[in-house]
């Protein structure tokens, strides 16, 4: 049948999903799937959460739209209030949005008015991470580092510049202790915040624990606090990333609390509506949303479907699980457990160099050879055939070519439902190993 649908690739009928049932999909034809990746980190509840469900049925019959030019709403009021309670110090309100990326736009908007505002109008060049993927829209992309993304779409509209990620796999040298390491490539920040001209520079934009690109990479120990302290050397604000590590993803509601350190500003998307609604948040501090409240008392920024009430139910109905049914402590205990399956599976393996990540967000790197770490010959198409070979087995997770800045090895990226059970950890870490043998084959 042919689809008149638009998608990603031109390339090959999908499948039809046609039901969701806890750690499961269900395609027309009834083939099961173990969800090993939430698609893309989103379903952390998994596909058939009783108690979302019936929020959304019981708001549907109250309200649906009000447009937040003229009113708020209960669901919305409500879903700030708990996410601002449960933020780290210092972040004071939220901006409600339908996604990441439009959250990551938002972020970097307001980081501009905000200088517009405190009389600092030469501040406007974002510095991020090379590898880093912070969005698709036009200013989101342009934010991000990830060359093969970029490239065809250049010249950019941001002014921004990158350095290098928090790799340690690839980058901390022999002998070099991991607290060097992680002051060495942190330090990368004030140089090029000198390079740059400190006072033209507005914020420094990272993923606390770095997702699609790079496979669920934790910045080491010290990392984010030396990035912090150069931030407030130099004026620059602090933008974390957690559209993908956030809502518990990793054992922590926020990423970045682990690292102990307070950001200016969080964006978060994905496990916020946990697929039952597109919705994200930018997260701020009170002193960025107080400088526009004694200045303009305008942001000048909106979407039509900010702070639907139907995405806010869903979304206080998510954190309502996590936080209620102490789903937190569940992420860390089976995080855990996928993490000492996996190193139990391949942690011998010729081709597996690294295994690695937080919670239940764990990432796994391939390379053609353990001891020099050299990545597969990107013509090889591993990270495709291994998304095709364990599709074909009934498990859905998430690789990635490391063909995207020619830099390191393709990964496998797994973001399971926070529900997962040991027998499907023990099922997900099965299909991946005959689906890797296969690709290698
Ligand atoms: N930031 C990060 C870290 C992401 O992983 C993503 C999505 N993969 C985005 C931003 C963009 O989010 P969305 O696809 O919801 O626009």
């Amino acid at each position: 049948m042919k689809s008149h649908i638009f998608g990603r690739s031109t390339k090959g009928a999908l499948p039809v999903a046609t039901k969701g049932d806890g750690c499961y999909l269900i395609d027309a034809d009834g083939r099961r799937y173990l969800d090993g990746s939430g698609g893309a980190a989103v379903s952390c509840l998994g596909h058939s959460n009783q108690a979302v469900r019936a929020a959304l049925h019981a708001q549907i019959d109250q309200l649906a739209f009000a447009h937040t030019g003229f009113f708020t709403s209960d669901p919305a009021e409500r879903l700030a209030d708990r996410l601002i309670e449960n933020a780290p110090a210092g972040i004071d309100r939220v901006y409600l949005v339908s996604g990441g990326s439009e959250a990551v736009e938002a972020s970097i908007k307001l980081a501009r008015q905000y200088f517009l505002e405190i009389g600092q109008p030469k501040r406007h060049r974002v510095i991020a991470r090379r590898q880093s993927y912070h969005g698709n829209t036009l200013g989101a992309l342009a934010a991000g580092g990830n060359a093969w993304r970029r490239t065809q779409f250049a010249p950019l509209l941001a002014d921004t510049t990158h350095i290098s990620p928090c790799y340690e796999y690839r980058d901390r040298q022999d002998g070099e202790t991991q607290e060097a390491y992680g002051l060495r490539v942190a330090n990368e920040l004030e140089t090029e915040i000198l390079r740059l001209g400190p006072d033209t520079v507005m914020a420094f934009l990272a993923e606390p624990v770095v997702g699609a690109t790079s496979g669920a990479v934790p910045a080491v120990p010290g990392y984010l606090k030396r990035i912090r302290e150069i931030c407030d050397q130099y004026g620059v604000l602090l933008i974390l990333d957690e559209v993908m590590c956030g809502m518990g993803r990793t054992g922590k509601l926020f990423a970045c609390t682990e690292d102990d350190v307070a950001p200016d500003m969080i964006t978060i998307a994905k496990g916020l509506g946990a697929g039952y609604q597109p919705i994200g948040a930018l997260l701020t501090s009170a002193a960025i949303y107080d400088a526009i409240a004694a200045g303009t008392g305008f942001f000048q920024h909106g979407h039509t479907y900010m702070g639907h009430a139907m995405a806010a139910t869903a979304a206080n109905a998510v954190l309502s699980e996590i936080l209620d049914r102490d789903l937190l402590a569940h992420v860390t205990t089976q995080g855990d457990k996928l993490d000492a399956a996996l190193k139990a599976q391949f942690g011998d393996h010729d081709n597996i160099g690294d295994i690695r990540g937080r919670g239940l967000f764990r990432g796994i790197e391939l390379v053609a050879d353990r001891s020099t770490k050299a990545p597969f010959d990107p013509s090889r198409g591993l990270a495709a055939r291994i998304k095709k070979e364990a599709f074909a087995a009934g498990l859905i997770c998430y690789p990635m070519s490391g063909t995207i800045d020619g830099q390191h090895g393709d990964h496998v990226l797994l973001a399971p439902p926070f529900i997962i059970e040991d027998a499907q950890i023990d099922e997900l870490v099965g299909k991946l190993s005959t689906a890797i043998d296969k690709a290698l084959a």
